[in-house]
Formats: C-alpha cells, sequence, structure tokens
C-alpha cells in the first residue's frame, strides 16, 4: 500500500505565516507587483497548490498568463530561499498530535508514504522536518506544488517516484480539503479525509471516510 500524505491540515496543524509571507515577498521581486499576504489568504489557500495560489494572486494584479509562465520558475526558488530565511522569524508548524505515532505504525506495517502537498517541495520539505517528521520522506519521492500546478497531476507523480508499484485500489491518499478529494478521484485512488483542517465532516463528505484524526485514518488503513 501507498498511503500520500497531505501536508497543511492533515500531517501539520496551524497557520502556515512564514510560507504564506515568503510567497509574497518573492512575487513582489520576481514580478514587481505590490502582493501581501492577505493576498494569498483571499485566494482560499487550502488545498491549492502554491503555483496555482501564485497565478490567482498574480492576475489580481493584472499580471498576464505568460509573464506569470515565464517568471514562475524563479519564483520557486526564490520563495523556497526567503522561506528558510525567515523562518525563524514565525511561529513554527506543529505537527498534528498524533502524527509520529500514525507513521511509527504505518512504517511498521511495511506502508510506503510519501507527501502529496500543494507546497512547493523546499518550503513543504522544510515545514516536515522543523515539525520532526522529515525522517519518513525521502527526497525524490512525493509530488508538490512545484511539480505541477493541478493538484490530481501531484498524486500520479507521486505514484511514478513511488518505490513500489501500486494498483489504483493500493493507493490512499489523506487530506483535509474537498480539493484534496477531487485530487484523488481524478487519479483514481481512494482518499481518506480528515477533519483537522479547515473543512468539516459535511464539506469531506465525498471521501471514501471522514474521521476526526490520523489515528481514525490509520483504524480505516488497518482495516
Ligand atoms: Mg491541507
Amino acid at each position: 500500500m501507498l498511503v500520500l500524505f497531505d501536508i497543511d491540515g492533515t500531517l501539520l496543524h496551524g497557520s502556515p505565516e512564514g510560507h504564506t509571507h515568503a510567497m509574497a515577498d518573492a512575487m513582489r521581486t520576481v514580478w514587481g507587483v505590490p502582493v501581501v499576504p492577505d493576498d494569498v489568504w483571499a485566494t482560499q489557500p487550502a488545498g491549492r497548490t502554491d503555483r496555482e495560489i501564485a497565478r490567482l494572486v498574480l492576475r489580481g494584479h493584472s499580471v498576464a498568463d505568460d509573464a506569470i509562465d515565464a517568471g514562475m520558475r524563479e519564483w520557486i526558488d526564490l520563495a523556497c530561499r526567503v522561506h528558510a530565511q525567515m523562518a525563524n522569524g514565525h511561529a513554527p508548524p506543529v505537527a498534528a498530535p498524533d502524527a509520529r505515532a500514525v507513521l511509527v505504525s504505518l512504517e511498521g506495517d511495511g506502508v510506503e508514504m510519501a507527501l502529496v502537498t500543494g507546497n512547493l517541495e523546499g518550503i513543504g520539505r522544510a515545514k516536515v522536518a522543523a515539525a520532526g517528521l522529515g525522517t519518513w520522506f525521502a527526497p525524490g519521492e512525493g509530488g508538490f506544488g512545484s511539480d505541477a500546478e493541478v493538484r490530481a497531476d501531484l498524486v500520479r507523480l507521486a505514484r511514478e517516484r513511488a518505490r513500489g508499484r501500486y494498483s489504483d485500489d493500493q493507493v490512499v491518499v489523506i487530506g483535509d480539503t474537498p480539493r484534496d478529494i477531487a485530487a484523488a478521484r481524478a487519479a483514481g485512488v481512494h482518499v481518506i479525509a480528515v477533519t483537522t483542517g479547515a473543512h468539516d465532516a459535511g464539506a469531506l463528505a465525498g471521501a471514501d471516510a471522514v474521521v476526526p484524526d490520523l489515528t481514525g485514518a490509520l483504524e480505516i488503513l488497518d482495516r
């Protein structure tokens, strides 16, 4: 089995302030428009890829799509560097209280695990490492918001990058938003939703199961 974990609202709790500031800072530098962190929040970013968020913010500042495309690679690199520099100035990300125990349990069962997140890879990995969960997610695996703009593509990429080969039935996304659910559906795999993010059980009813936390997801996977 391959389990694909979302980061924000799933493995990590709390508001990603440093991440949001780094995205806005780097947009100001690369495209020369007065982006502020509130522009990022205004996109309702939960479940979106960072590249998608950047495009929505920049369109709001009247930047044309071809100019957005031209600056995207530079922005990805700069946002990750800015995030690394400013990480100490913001509250650190916090692991879900049961994250470590769930990862240990799945590892013990021989389950392969990877990240599928809208976060740019450098930022997402830094957040997960800062929360003490980095050892479970090897370099070169997973799907990130720096890889593609469409979240379902990240699920497909994580399957390609996995060490093992898994049928659709053996792949499970765990996430906290309707966008995680839609991405899993588009990629043809299972999805368990946790209500530890911005959405309640009603909003997540499209998942195969909705559970209160990662421990609840583990119980479903163990069946
Ligand atoms: Mg999330």
